[in-house]
């Protein structure tokens, strides 16, 4: 098996090297939705993802109301779906496709960790089964101009995830993808499986057998309670070498690796 974090499936690594501690923020979606049994929903991720507009028929709400870009031009049997972020997507995709709803279950904006990147994930529930078009617009601006299919994504009525991953200033939102799930997941869901929320890192010595916490982020690892240890900070970590350290215990030769 090898140690590189290539299988989405696997428990996310913790980087270690001189510049601190981090979790992968994708890793630890792969890892999420791999625990709950959720499948891919790659046909709503390319539709999602394709460059040119993405249209829903049998809109009755007028164009003037998206967020992206229209000289209402579309015919009125369309509606242009808002990729301004996933979740604008997802409510705006709820809204047309009627009987839907959409609810973010997980947002991080602001919270604190060892991850690389805040996390936001979004219940879609699909009430009806739909058919999403990608087209490009018309060129000479009138109103009964029919838009330019190039695409056709026929997406199942169900429960879908929806994760995004957000930069530090919450200014970049990327999405990771769509997956379909039984049922709705809910933050408790989430919130048990082992690692997700990415709160606390574990560090053992494979030799001397010591175990210590660091919490919230924080660089301090304190000994698990019951081990006979110090605590000790990871600034003052030596011997930096994939993503384990020297063993801070004294007289343990020892190497230290973490684990969410
Ligand atoms: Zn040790």
């Amino acid at each position: 098996m090898s140690t590189e974090n290539t299988d989405p499936t696997a428990r996310p690594e913790v980087h270690a090297d001189a510049h601190g501690l981090s979790v992968a923020a994708t890793a630890t979606l792969d890892w999420a939705v791999a625990q709950l049994g959720a499948d891919p929903a790659d046909t709503l991720t390319e539709a999602w993802e394709d460059p040119a507009y993405l249209l829903i028929a049998g809109s009755a709400r007028a164009p003037s109301a998206i967020g992206l870009p229209s000289t209402g031009a579309w015919p009125s049997g369309y509606w242009i779906l808002d990729r301004t972020s996933p979740a604008a997507f997802a409510a705006d995709l709820a809204d047309q496709a009627r009987a839907s709803g959409t609810e973010t279950i997980w947002d991080e904006v602001s919270g604190p960790g060892f991850l690389d990147d805040p996390r936001r994930v979004s219940h879609l529930e699909l009430g009806v089964p739909i058919e999403l078009v990608t087209a490009f617009g018309s060129t000479d601006g009138t109103d009964d101009d029919e838009p330019d299919i190039v695409g056709r994504y026929r997406i199942r009525p169900g429960h879908y995830l929806v994760a995004e991953t957000i930069g530090r200033a919450g200014t970049r939102v990327a999405l990771h993808g769509f997956w379909a799930v039984p049922t709705e997941v809910t933050l408790e869901a989430l919130a048990d499986i082992e690692g997700f929320d990415a709160w606390t890192v574990e560090a053992d010595c494979s030799t001397c057998h010591r175990s210590w916490s660091a919490f919230y982020g924080s660089d301090r690892f304190v000994p698990q309670p019951g081990v006979p240890a110090l605590e000790w900070h990871y600034r003052d970590a030596t011997g930096h070498e994939d993503n384990t350290v020297d063993c801070p215990a004294i007289r343990c030769s020892g190497r230290v690796a973490f684990t969410i």
